[in-house]
């Protein structure tokens, strides 16, 4: 017999459907929103609490080799943060980089239950995988990066788009990704050489290709290919004061790819307070002159509708940051004199991506701390259109995850961001119009930066980030009532009440209650398979089985996950591209 639930009375902010506040029902049968239950249904009165689409966290590194060598490297980021088993869950630590079971309980805890790993060499999925058995609660996609591949660049040399794609779509399906990540465009593959690449038309050893080219072809073959989720890009000059005018001029040159179908957008900038660092009037490219550059991004972003953003929020405090952008890690590692602890993880034959891992302590009193904390809020608080921004922290390389709450606090009450002006170096007033702005984000707009606009930036909206009839019942029920709690003047509250659901809902069922795990539920994975065709199938098959037997480890045979790491957590979606010519 199908089974119903009510859930009753609840003050819903579902602002894909246009819904801000409205006290209503919510019905859901077989993991759904429908429309409507039977009498005899189950039902859960929430008067009085504030009900959301479960969040979506569309950048969180989660999963991959980089994480457990960044637990490695510092065990005691986590170790004094113990999560103790019950007998629905197993253990693990919290901290800056929480182990796999507690990543996932954790999320649904604070209402969370889409997060995609957004850096994933292709030639490591099969760990990424079988990490992924062991992370519940969770709707997950997969990132594999492009930028640094050998076989990206001999196609972006011969000028052959079609060869691009075909090796994008066969990729996708052959390791279960979602997307595509660009880190660095070439300058991953120049640190193998002990190089870096800063500017559009840089040299890129061995090859006669540029960081432009490499970059403008994979969004093109996005694009070409229908990937619902637009190009994922990490630029060149990741972290160095200044880099908000490479980073504008990065955006530029990618206006040459078209968009497709419905979707405006053809890429998404990540992190851009990692991104976008501006200068003083007449000051050098360098810490000492560092200011924020999220006022100048703001402007840049309310005029270009090319593309989508996220914060990249620090957070002050312990973190861990790691990227596939491994000459960045390296200056990291040299700016701290060479006293802090450096992995370097270069995947020197197959080169999806070569990451370095650096533990960092973002400090309040820090002069360029204070700036850098001052850029992605100042952006988001002076932007128009949020439906193309969602907030992160690039867990953990801002600052875990578990600061979301934090983050949701600064940009919800003007008296917290006070509060922190006052904590932290006065370069973060003097070099920053921070405070000065008035906005407080409201309910509907952190409904939107968490849960609509993420679905949407992923192509996932028709059954993530909304309650509409159809959508997937991952729902998150807060324990405040919205009308009777002043928020922006009790910001001890907001966190209070984003660290911890009253009940995280997922497909239906409650996988927490209070912060307690209810149910420990298997995870699925997300992922889009183009269905090629029949031609440019059999030419890729052909030339990547001859690429990968001359340049790679794995031969193409071996290459792919086999399915039975997959099929039980899969669920691939089949696109059209076959319009790609061969
Ligand atoms: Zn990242």
């Amino acid at each position: 017999m199908t089974e119903y639930l009510v859930l009753k009375n609840g003050t819903v902010f579902d602002p894909m459907n246009g819904i801000d506040g409205e006290v209503m029902d919510i019905c859901i049968s077989d993991g759904k929103i429908v429309e409507k239950g039977p009498s005899n249904a189950k039902v859960i009165d929430l008067k009085g609490s504030a009900v959301m689409p479960g969040g979506v966290d569309p950048h969180s590194h989660i999963i991959g080799s980089k994480l457990n060598v960044g637990r490695l490297t510092s065990p005691e980021s986590n170790r004094h943060y113990p999560y103790p088993a019950t007998n629905k869950t197993r253990s693990g630590v919290a901290g800056i980089i929480p182990s796999s079971f507690a990543t996932g309980y954790l999320y649904n805890a604070m209402g969370y239950t889409t997060v995609i790993e957004p850096a994933l060499p292709s030639v490591k999925a099969l760990g990424a995988w079988e990490e992924i058995e062991d992370i519940p609660g969770l709707d997950i996609g997969l990132l594999p990066m492009f930028s640094n591949s050998m076989i990206s660049f001999k196609y972006i040399q011969d000028d052959d788009l079609s060869g691009l794609a075909a090796y994008i779509a066969w990729t996708l399906k052959s390791v279960g990704g979602l997307g595509v990540k660009v880190v660095n465009p070439g300058g991953t593959y120049a640190w193998a050489y002990g190089k870096n690449v800063c500017g559009l038309e840089d040299a890129i050893p061995e090859w006669d290709i540029t960081p432009r080219m490499i970059m403008t072809s994979i969004s093109n073959a996005v694009a070409e290919l229908g990937l619902p989720h637009q190009m994922h890009f990490h630029p060149t000059n990741l972290g160095k004061p200044g880099n908000i005018e490479t980073t504008m001029q990065q955006l530029d040159a990618l206006k040459v790819t078209k968009a497709k179908g419905k979707k405006k957008q053809t890429v998404h900038l990540t992190h851009m307070g990692f991104d976008c660092l501006s200068v003083v009037d007449g000051g050098m490219a360098n810490w000492k002159d560092v200011a924020s550059g999220g006022l100048r991004f703001a402007e840049y972003y309310n005029k270009n509708e090319h593309f989508s953003t996220d914060l990249g929020q620090i957070t002050f405090g312990p973190s861990m940051t790691m990227t596939g952008d491994g000459p960045f890690q390296h200056s990291l590692y040299q700016m701290s004199g060479g006293k802090a602890k450096w992995s370097n993880l270069p995947v020197d034959v197959e080169l999806p991506g070569g990451a370095g891992i650096v533990p960092f302590t973002f400090e309040p009193k820090s002069p360029a701390n204070a700036v850098q904390w001052t850029g992605p809020l100042e952006f988001a608080l002076s932007i128009k259109d949020l439906w193309r921004l969602f907030l992160s922290t690039d867990h953990p390389n801002g600052g875990p995850f578990l600061k979301y709450p934090l983050l949701i606090s600064w940009l919800m009450s003007k008296k917290q961001r006070e509060t922190w002006l006052e904590m932290v170096h006065k370069y973060a007033i003097e070099r920053s119009t921070l405070s000065e702005i008035e906005r407080e984000y409201t309910l509907n707009e952190i409904a939107i930066t968490t849960r609509a606009a993420p679905a949407k930036i992923l192509g996932m909206e028709k059954t993530k980030g909304h309650l509409g009839i159809g959508a997937d019942a991952d729902i998150a029920v807060y324990d405040f009532n919205p009308e009777k709690t002043d928020l922006a003047k009790n910001p001890d509250l907001i966190l209070k009440y984003f660290t911890q659901t009253k009940f995280t809902f997922k497909g239906g069922q409650q996988v927490s209650k209070k912060g307690v795990v209810a149910k420990h539920l298997s995870s699925r994975v997300h992922s889009i398979h183009p269905e090629l065709n029949e031609d440019l199938s059999q030419r890729i098959d052909r030339e990547l089985e001859e690429m990968m037997g001359k340049w790679f480890s794995h031969s193409f045979s071996n290459y792919p996950v086999p399915m039975r790491y997959r099929e039980h957590l899969e669920m691939p979606k089949i696109i059209d591209s076959t319009s790609v010519q061969a």
